[in-house]
């Protein structure tokens, strides 16, 4: 996988103070995106374990509320695959932090089982995301005073209600950096 770019604190695409990771590589090719040179899966930089580590890293301070995924679009297969390993160990490291994904793709159509982009992965991937923005950029939809979406045909689904108790992002911190250490000597069975 490649990807065009990491946001370091971004406030555009979810709550609070987000870590933003771009991937590379979209078949939507939605008139008007925002983002086309995006939709080569050859565009930007090859995403590595370092990569990955240093998303990780970034994710460490208490006052980031989380990662959001976006491109691109994270669910095209090629992605998938790379994706659901970072989000696994986001979670595992994190679990107060939350994760928002966007995708162009339709959540029922195409992502559960039996849908275009449904692959091995899915099903995890989704499971792992607490937010999903979904549906493609229309430019006759377009209305700039939304927020966190483009066009007013997306939808901003809560895939899984998150508990009003805060105190995992307080155990989360705490591991952290224990965690990315194991990480980073190359115990993540990262591929
Ligand atoms: S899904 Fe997103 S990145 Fe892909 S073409 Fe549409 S707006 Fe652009």
């Amino acid at each position: 996988m490649n990807y065009a770019e990491i946001k370091e604190y971004d406030i555009a695409n979810g709550p609070g103070v987000r870590v933003s990771l771009f991937v590379s590589g979209c078949r939507n090719a939605c008139p008007g995106c925002f983002n086309p040179e995006t939709w080569d899966f050859d565009y930007g930089r090859t995403y590595t374990l370092e990569t990955e580590d240093r998303i990780l890293r970034l994710l460490m301070p208490e006052y980031i509320e989380g990662l959001t995924l976006l491109g691109g679009e994270p669910f095209e297969p090629e992605n998938q695959a790379v994706l659901v390993g970072l989000l696994r160990k986001v979670k595992q490291i994190y679990p107060g932090k939350s994760v928002w994904c966007y995708t162009g793709y339709t959540y029922e159509r195409d992502l559960l089982h039996g849908g275009d982009k449904y692959t091995s992965h899915t099903d995890e991937m989704l499971s792992l995301i607490d937010v999903l923005v979904d549906g493609r950029f229309l430019l006759a939809e377009k209305d700039i005073t939304l927020l966190y979406r483009g066009s007013r045909n997306q939808r901003i689904l809560d895939l899984h209600p998150r508990s009003a108790d805060s105190s995992g992002t307080q155990a989360g911190a705490v591991d952290a950096v224990e965690q990315i250490a194991e990480i980073a000597r190359g115990d993540s069975g990262w591929k």
